[in-house]
């Protein structure tokens, strides 16, 4: 069994296909998928899709994109959706100095901010940092955060950084980008990271592996990301999926015992 452990399927770009791309992940043996819904508008669609189907379960949050549209509504209604049992984390929240969608200082006000509603509701934070990487891990100490813990998705720091998370306790998820052919350098690094504190993620519609990469991304591709992992670490793919399984069902706390 496989896991995706972070894909957006309230997107648009499922409207047309959704039940398809569902039952073709499926088809290839993947047994969850946890869809992030990152801003208002999404949340809702989100919690209709894990309400009608099983295997799927959601995470809310507000991504740093969007953190200055952030109101005196939005926690309030962030608490009382994250009630639905079937929402197991919190988040995408976090830096992205990448793209600049909201102003720094409002990005890292509200990432703290959200690290204590996290805590406060008991749930794991899923942490987004592009070109952040400092100043993420500075509030994720500074915030104590290994008392939820979570997931570092898409990491893309050096392997330091994955070190200082791992000792707080999160877990270092790896995108489709391992299977480009300029990831050299990031393969290195995952190479380092032990298994049992890696998950594998599609953050699809993004970030589509090879050999898709250029088309949109779906959960059914997660694995080509867990045979990219196989080989970097010369261990067979089945133990890659075991263990990134466990890994997952850990953090999401769907594992009985
Ligand atoms: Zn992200
Ligand atoms: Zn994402």
């Amino acid at each position: 069994m496989l896991i995706d452990s972070h894909s957006h399927l309230e997107m648009p770009d499922y409207n047309r296909d959704l039940e398809e791309v569902i039952d073709r992940a499926k088809a290839s043996g993947v047994g969850y998928i946890f869809t992030v819904g990152t801003e208002k508008k999404d949340w809702k669609r989100a919690l209709e899709i894990v309400d009608s189907h099983p295997s799927i379960y959601a995470i809310l949050g507000v991504h740093p994109h969007n953190a200055k549209e952030i109101d005196h509504e939005t926690y309030p209604a962030l608490k009382k959706l994250c009630q639905n049992e079937k929402v197991r984390a919190f988040g995408e929240i976090g830096l992205d100095f990448y793209r600049d969608h909201s102003p720094r200082e409002i990005q890292q006000k509200r990432f703290r901010e959200q690290i204590r509603l996290a805590k406060e509701l008991r749930l794991p934070i899923v942490v987004h940092d592009r070109e952040a990487h400092h100043e993420t891990l500075d509030i994720l100490k500074s915030e104590k955060a290994e008392e939820c813990g979570g997931i570092i998705h898409c990491f893309s720091g050096d392997y330091e950084m994955a070190k200082a998370c791992m000792d707080m306790d999160f877990f270092i998820s790896v995108p489709g980008s391992i299977t480009y052919k300029n990831a050299e350098g990031y393969r290195e690094i995952i190479k380092k990271i032990p298994l049992e504190s890696l998950l594998i993620e599609t953050d699809a519609p993004f970030l589509t592996p090879v050999p898709f990469r250029g088309k949109r991304n779906e959960p059914s591709y997660i694995r080509y990301t867990a045979q990219k992992v196989a080989e970097i670490k010369k261990i067979p793919f089945d133990k890659v999926a075991e263990v990134t399984t466990e890994n997952a069902l850990h953090v999401y706390r769907l594992k009985s015992g």
